[in-house]
């Protein structure tokens, strides 16, 4: 008899699985359970980072693969030879869930409009046909529950996040259209402020917080069960979404301006403001989130590889998407050559800074994978997650907080913002 890697769904079947995995010690690795806070299994070995992350939920609240399966036509259910993810790198890292990101870039698909709303629409569509494809694999995900039985299957959850709200196309009713797509996060603006609500990317989100429609577009997220994700926004739409959100909110991408000080992340007083809520967040992969200085040292970077930049764009002859593609891979292999390089226990930083300061209860992963020119040398995949919890557990974390951070802190927000919709 063979056991595959699963979390186990039901309580007669744990102890049934405990028994065998005493004659089984290979599988034993492999086993996971449901319950996050379900008593370690007698049989873990405490200390033994694989098992700890092997037994956890973990989610992932960001990735840009979605815009790899639309532009490229991937099928990420085989092992890629580039990128960060697919779904065999995603059982090797031990990742039970994934939000895909619904990115909407406004320089080549306007800041709402039909080109927006097909652009969304085009990358839903995608990953419902992953898991239409691949049932065996992949499931799509909506709910808490859902990424819990998923997982308790062994197989893999795909949730999805409309990264700026474009595609709404400044449209309350288009807001329960998406969340009828399977959308379950939004961010109100990318790095292009919309007319609702500001962005940290550009000029006019420096003075721009969210409208009266954008206070509606929150409460509407708040009655159907979207979460608000804030990653992106300007400072002064983040504190328009505090005072105008009932429900938890949450960063899927960001991290601590007290480490590296860029618009990006969140300061300490918004990490409070975020916990105070019940929210979470999700500290980013980049290096130039991560590292103190990487993002001027870039700046140069950007400077002196303009040129190369430009050609390879010119030199590609198919969709502006394409075009992006080109220019990105110049980056890729020139931020690699010139700039820092920053390890996994640079992201263990930001987890320490936000635990500090607010509690085990508020921090998460949301790695950009596959939307990111550079990635830390010892988390340069997905398959190599387990060596966050390497570090978390050479810092001492325990297996319930490791539990906490690498997924079960979002179940828990995913759960408030679930409850009293009309589901
Ligand atoms: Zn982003």
């Amino acid at each position: 008899m063979t056991l595959r890697p699963q979390k186990i769904a039901r309580a007669p079947l744990v102890y049934a699985l405990l028994a065998l995995s005493l004659v089984c010690a290979d599988c034993r690795m492999m086993e996971k359970t449901e319950d996050q806070n379900r008593t370690p299994s007698p049989n873990a070995a405490a200390g033994d980072p694989r098992s700890v992350h092997a037994r956890a939920i973990s989610i992932d609240m960001h990735a840009d693969t979605t815009q790899r399966l639309v532009d490229e036509g991937l099928d990420i259910n085989a092992r890629l030879d580039d990128g960060h993810l697919d779904s065999v790198r995603m059982k090797e890292g031990g990742l039970d869930a994934q939000f895909f990101s619904i990115w909407v870039e406004p320089q080549l698909y306007g800041g709402g409009g039909a080109s927006a709303v097909k652009r969304a629409d085009d990358q839903i569509k995608a990953v419902r046909s992953l898991a239409e494809r691949h049932p065996e694999t992949w499931e799509l995900a909506t709910t808490a529950a859902d990424i819990r039985r998923i997982a308790g299957e062994g197989r893999l959850a795909a949730l999805m996040g409309l990264e700026g709200g474009y595609a709404i196309d400044e449209r309350l009713e288009n807001v329960e259209r998406y969340y009828k797509l399977g959308v379950r996060y939004m961010s109100p603006a990318w790095s292009v402020s919309t007319s609702w609500a500001g962005s940290s990317g550009d000029e006019v989100g420096r003075t721009r917080g969210l409208n009266d429609f954008g206070r509606e577009v929150i409460r509407e997220m708040n009655r159907l069960g979207i979460m608000v994700d804030v990653s992106h926004v300007s400072d002064k739409t983040f504190w328009d979404i505090i005072n105008t959100s009932q429900k938890p909110v949450i960063a899927t991408h960001s991290a601590c301006r007290a480490i590296a000080n860029v618009p990006r992340n969140l300061d300490d007083e918004m990490l409070r403001a975020l916990a105070q809520k019940g929210g979470v967040c999700c500290v980013d992969f980049y290096p130039e989130f991560l590292e103190p200085g990487w993002s001027e040292k870039k700046k140069q970077v950007d400077r002196e590889i303009a040129g190369m930049v430009q050609r390879a764009s010119d030199e590609e002859t198919r969709s502006p998407a394409w075009k992006k593609i080109a220019r990105d891979r110049v980056r890729i292999r020139e931020y690699a050559r010139r700039l820092p390089a920053v390890t996994v226990s640079r992201i263990v930083d930001h987890i320490d800074h936000i635990v500090k300061l607010v509690g085990i209860e508020s921090v998460g992963i949301g790695s950009d994978f596959d939307g990111i020119q550079a990635v830390p040398q010892d988390l340069s995949t997905v398959a190599e997650l387990p060596h966050l919890t390497e570090e978390l557990m050479r810092r001492g974390y325990k297996e319930e907080e490791i539990d906490k951070i690498l997924g079960g802190n979002i179940l828990r927000v995913m759960e408030e913002v679930e409850k009293g919709t009309r589901r």
